[in-house]
Parts: C-alpha cells; sequence; structure tokens
C-alpha cells in the first residue's frame, strides 16, 4: 500500500484503538492470555466478585447460601491482609479463589517488575491466609498490559475477564439484576463486586439485594452454578 496523508492521519487513532482493545476488550489476549467465558452446551453460569474481601461480604455469603449457590472470588492482597477471617469465610463456604492483584491499580503504562510484584503479593498473601494457591487472575479495571504474560506466567495463573459485567458499583439493584438476567447465556461469567478497590467499608447493597433477585430467575431458566475452574476447565473437573 502507497503512503498517503490520508493514511498518515488516520494511522494514530486506529493504533490508539487497538491499544485500546487489547489493554482492555474481554475477548483481547494480546498482552496475555486470558479466558472471557466457558463452553457452549453447557447450561453453566459462574458468578464472579471482585475487590473483596469487604466488611460486607458475609452478607452477600448468606444469601449465596440461602440459594446454595458457590461463586468465585477475585480479591485483592491487602483487603485479604485486612480481612483475613473473612477471606477464610470464603474458603471454608467452598467458594473459590482467585487472584485480582494487591493493590488494585491501573496496570496501564506500569513496568514489568511492578506488574509481577502486585501479582506476587497477592497470591502470598492469599497463601499465607487461606492457605491455598489461585490459578486465575483477574486484572482489575480489565486492564491488561505489557509484562502481564511474563507474570501469569512465573506464577501459574491464567487471566479471567467476563462475558458480562453487572456495572454494580452504580447500578440500582433492579438493573443490576435485569442486565445480568439479559446477558445469561451457556457458559455465560458474570462479573460483579463485593468491594470498591481497597476502600473500608464499602456500600455494596445494591449488589447483594440483585444477586437474591437474579438468582432464583436464573434457577428457574434451567441454569446451574459453578466456580471459574469447573466452568473453564469441565473435562479436567469431572476427572478429578
Ligand atoms: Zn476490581
Amino acid at each position: 500500500m502507497s503512503w498517503s496523508w490520508e493514511a498518515a492521519a488516520l494511522a494514530p487513532a486506529s493504533a490508539a484503538g487497538f491499544l485500546a482493545w487489547a489493554a482492555r476488550g474481554r475477548s483481547a489476549s494480546v498482552f496475555a492470555p486470558s479466558l472471557w467465558r466457558g463452553a457452549p452446551g453447557r447450561r453453566a453460569i459462574a458468578l464472579t466478585f471482585d475487590d473483596g474481601p469487604s466488611e460486607y461480604t458475609p452478607r452477600l455469603l448468606d444469601v449465596l447460601a440461602r440459594h446454595n449457590v458457590p461463586a468465585t472470588f477475585f480479591l485483592c492482597g491487602r483487603n485479604v491482609l485486612r480481612l483475613p477471617q473473612t477471606a477464610r469465610l470464603l474458603r471454608d463456604a467452598g467458594h473459590e479463589i482467585a487472584n485480582h492483584s494487591h493493590s488494585h491499580p491501573r496496570l496501564w503504562l506500569r513496568s514489568p517488575g511492578f506488574i509481577l510484584n502486585e501479582l506476587t503479593a497477592a497470591q502470598r498473601a492469599i497463601e499465607d491466609v487461606c492457605g491455598l494457591s489461585p490459578r486465575w487472575f483477574r486484572a482489575p479495571y480489565g486492564v491488561r498490559w505489557f509484562g502481564l504474560a511474563e507474570a501469569q506466567r512465573r506464577l501459574g495463573l491464567t487471566g479471567v475477564m467476563w462475558t458480562a459485567i453487572a456495572r454494580d458499583w452504580t447500578l440500582a439493584a433492579p438493573a443490576i439484576a435485569h442486565r445480568l438476567l439479559r446477558a445469561a447465556s451457556d457458559g455465560a461469567i458474570l462479573c460483579l463486586h463485593d468491594g470498591r478497590g481497597l476502600a473500608p467499608e464499602p456500600d455494596i447493597s445494591a449488589t447483594v439485594q440483585a444477586v437474591d433477585r437474579l438468582l432464583p430467575a436464573l434457577l428457574d431458566r434451567g441454569f446451574h452454578f459453578e466456580t471459574i475452574t469447573p466452568i473453564l476447565c469441565p473435562t479436567t473437573s469431572h476427572n478429578a
């Protein structure tokens, strides 16, 4: 293709667009391998909660227990160190625990060393407090960057994005439930929040109320709930 002023003028915009998609697109694996939905053909849904544990998490656990539904919690290392008993409560209730970085930074423009330290510190905090090593990582704000692939590889982590995100940090409970009901499909990974980054005592009442509405509706539609490991590796978990 020959050079033209027109092409030169468009190039920066499309390069920036590509970079934004690579960093934040739910199906992008440019910076690091990442999964965003389970296998089709199985009536399974994975509920995932980011940014915990928080002071509010036990109320969410009550709702999940009432409906007998397992979920996956992407925890921040600093929150685990702040609320170790709540982190162990999650583990003891049979939910899956995953890594959501140590201090919830945007990884955009950060050095590979910074990214590795963030993932490692969270992994160590969860290992020390819960006695298990997560195998799944979700980037804060969904932002991936150079160096993340190597950090994930060194820690044995695989990236997980989402099929649908609840926007539960801004919407009211009926809107959250409606949005997720519309997005429900075989193998869907739904992203909600039981915290707000590292903020202490976050109000996640809208999320808790939305989950209480959502679960019976999804069960009525014939879905069952799985954590991330069985929804992404159904064969492995059946053999286990
Ligand atoms: Zn987050």
